[in-house]
């Protein structure tokens, strides 16, 4: 991602990229195209491994941008 994208991609799902640490868990953004209407969803997630090859994961949040 352009840092710029992924300052604005972190303020809108309210992600500090400052914190490194993945000891009480850490968020993921995915990106798909929709290849409908060419509009760029996101999928906001957080995932915990609370103990070896067990995760605990949640969706946060959805987002869309829509095409250009
Ligand atoms: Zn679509």
């Amino acid at each position: 991602m352009e840092p710029t994208e992924r300052q604005a991609v972190a303020d809108a799902f309210g992600i500090d990229l400052g914190n490194k640490s993945i000891g009480n868990g850490m968020t993921a953004i995915m990106l798909k195209t929709c290849t409908g209407c060419g509009a760029t969803h996101y999928a906001f997630i957080w995932f915990h491994e609370y103990r070896h090859s067990c995760y605990d994961i949640s969706l946060r949040a959805l987002g869309k941008e829509a095409p250009n």
